[in-house]
């Protein structure tokens, strides 16, 4: 009889050589990406768009992600001398910090409002500064309440609200709400399925259990509205591309994500939906994947399964997130990350797939 822990470690031995198959975007893509980026831009300005929950540090996943767009921004800006990058973090500190039920619907306190956001920024504020000394590019962070204040975003949240019928049953195939949402000004509190809003023409009403109903104004009080991941994503899609189509903005945008985002999701969520609110699919900015961190058996790496579960106990610490990477490996082990990830874009037919952790503990000698 096999001993369970014998067969699992029997299980988890490795030969410790890397193959890297082609199909699909690594057979298309196999050399010459950065080069075929390079040719789709028009103007001289790339802003290289990143995002993240600030509600820890950093996670591994965000690292590559991050390490990915300067890497992006540094050789797209060596490839053309009239070609000049920088990275822009749109910080989410409209998401969830706390949620309570109450009547059955399920109110949210976001990180801005509880103050959450603010203790972590300084750890993203540190790698995003290491990362701008390895490369020479600059890097702008944003918060929602200022990306909602833009010129275009009223004209948006119209059309959105004009057109939810439609939009709504493809954006939450669940439930089929619209995902906007406001937070009471007395309170905080915020109705996260927007389960109880009432859509006007220049405006929404929203619920809080405490103090009752308040409307808010698409045009005048653009800055208080947030959404939920797919909404965002449409909303910042449709933003980016109406700034790449124009002449009076100096720059274009190009996004960098995490691959979970990639295939199906953009497809249902992105194309579809855009589509429908008459932008076409080849006028939204090109998204550039980056590859997933998993684990043994080849799920993401789940930085909240770490902390609310106690999960990947054999795991080295330093795989859970940059505070403890920066801990462990120090900035040598920043630079050999990053130059880990600048080389998959080097060979980019490493892009086109994921990493487990044991890849990343043989590659800082921890096996
Ligand atoms: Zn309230």
């Amino acid at each position: 009889m096999v001993e369970k822990d014998n067969s699992l470690e029997r299980r988890l031995t490795h030969d410790g050589v890397v193959h890297h198959p082609l199909g699909g975007g690594s057979y298309v893509f196999e050399k010459g990406y950065v080069d075929y980026l390079v040719r789709q831009i028009i103007k001289e300005k790339v802003r290289i768009s990143i995002g993240a929950q600030p509600n820890s540090s950093p996670h591994f996943g965000t690292l590559v992600v991050f390490n990915l767009a300067y890497a992006l921004a540094q050789k797209m800006s060596a490839h053309s001398d009239s070609i000049q990058s920088e990275v822009f973090f749109e910080v989410i500190d409209t998401a969830p910090s706390e949620t309570k039920t109450i009547c059955g619907i399920d109110y949210q306190i976001s990180l801005r409002d509880s103050k959450v956001a603010e203790n972590h920024l300084d750890e993203y504020s540190e790698l995003l500064g290491l990362l701008k000394g390895f490369t020479g590019v600059d890097y702008t962070m944003r918060r929602q309440r200022d990306f909602n204040s833009q010129q275009g975003i009223p004209h948006i949240l119209r059309k959105i609200v004009q057109n939810r019928e439609t939009l709504a049953p493809i954006l939450d195939s669940q439930r089929g709400l619209l995902r906007m949402r406001i937070a009471c000004s007395d309170c905080g509190l915020t109705d996260k399925n927007g389960v109880k809003n009432r859509y006007h023409d220049s405006s929404m009403e929203s619920y809080c259990p405490e103090h009752g109903w308040f409307e808010t104004s698409f045009d005048d009080e653009s800055a208080k509205f947030e959404y939920n991941t797919p909404l965002r994503n449409l909303i910042r899609a449709l933003v980016y591309s109406s700034d790449n189509q124009s002449n009076d903005v100096p720059f274009e945008w190009l996004r960098v994500t995490g691959s979970d985002y990639a295939g199906y999701y953009q497809e249902q969520l992105l194309y579809k939906a855009a589509s429908l609110l008459g932008t076409a699919a080849h006028k939204l900015p090109t998204i550039v994947y980056a590859p997933l961190v998993v684990d043994w058996s080849g799920a993401k790496l789940s930085k909240s399964l770490y902390v609310k579960e106690n999960a990947y106990k054999d795991l080295p610490k330093y795989l859970v997130n940059y505070d403890k990477f920066r801990d462990k490996l120090g900035e040598e082990g920043v630079r050999k990350m990053f130059e880990e990830v600048s080389s998959w874009l080097d060979d980019s037919f490493k892009l086109f797939r994921s990493y487990s952790v044991y890849y990343f503990m043989g590659l800082f000698g921890d096996e």
